[in-house]
């Protein structure tokens, strides 16, 4: 059984992720753990320029703290075509981290409303870092496309699901079932393309 941790302290992504996992990867050859659960703290500034970037920086914190685990680090975030793909890989501190998501997604609606454009696509993206026990590091990114809904839709997700519109169910991602956006998501297709790396599949 390999060990592995998720580096990440947001609770939204541990459930999805853990979730995911279950799906793409082999149960029996694999052991989640989350910071909490190995007691490390993500202290960490993220001031990379990409997700790319970003999500190695975390990779690579966490994974100086541990031993004998493989570390899977993500960083996402919402880019809104109109507003020049904002707020991107500050998704998080968009308006201030600790700002609430109702007051952060009505101001993109009304920021996208008075923006001189009827463009309202948007994609959710997500980069994956990994690092394996043998230092080989590797990373996945994938993309979700939607638009942005004109009004604040849906309990289920975190952050700025109840913004995100998928026409092809004419709802919004925090409409969607935990179960479906677990299948659909950006987060989703980049676990199950990681699922596929030579590493992986070797272990399993
Ligand atoms: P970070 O990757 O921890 O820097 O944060 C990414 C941010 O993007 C989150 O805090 C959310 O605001 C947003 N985000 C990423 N994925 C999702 C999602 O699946 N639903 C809603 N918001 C998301």
């Amino acid at each position: 059984m390999k060990k592995i941790v998720f580096a990440t302290n947001n609770e939204g992504k541990i459930r999805e992720l853990k979730k995911i996992f279950d799906e793409c990867f082999d149960k029996n050859s694999f052991e989640i753990y989350s910071l909490k659960d190995i007691g490390v703290k993500l202290d960490v500034e993220e001031d990379g320029l990409c997700y790319e970037h970003n999500a190695m920086i975390k990779a690579r914190y966490v994974y100086g703290k541990v031993k004998d685990y493989i570390v899977i680090a993500d960083d996402s975030g919402l880019e809104i075509e109109a507003l020049d793909n904002e707020p991107g890989i500050f998704s998080a501190r968009y308006m201030g981290e600790d700002t609430d998501y109702d007051v952060k997604n009505n101001n993109l609606i009304e920021r996208l409303n008075s923006a001189d454009s009827e463009n309202r696509a948007a994609r959710f993206v997500c980069v994956l870092a990994v690092i394996f026990d043998n230092f080989t590091e590797r990373i996945v990114r994938a993309d979700w496309e939607g638009e942005i809904s004109d009004k604040i839709l849906g309990e289920n997700g975190f952050g700025y699901d109840p913004i995100f519109y998928l026409r092809e169910y004419d709802m919004t991602s925090a409409q969607l079932s935990e179960e479906l956006k677990n299948k659909i998501s950006h987060r989703a297709m980049a676990l199950k393309k990681l699922s596929l790396l030579k590493e992986f599949k070797d272990i399993e």
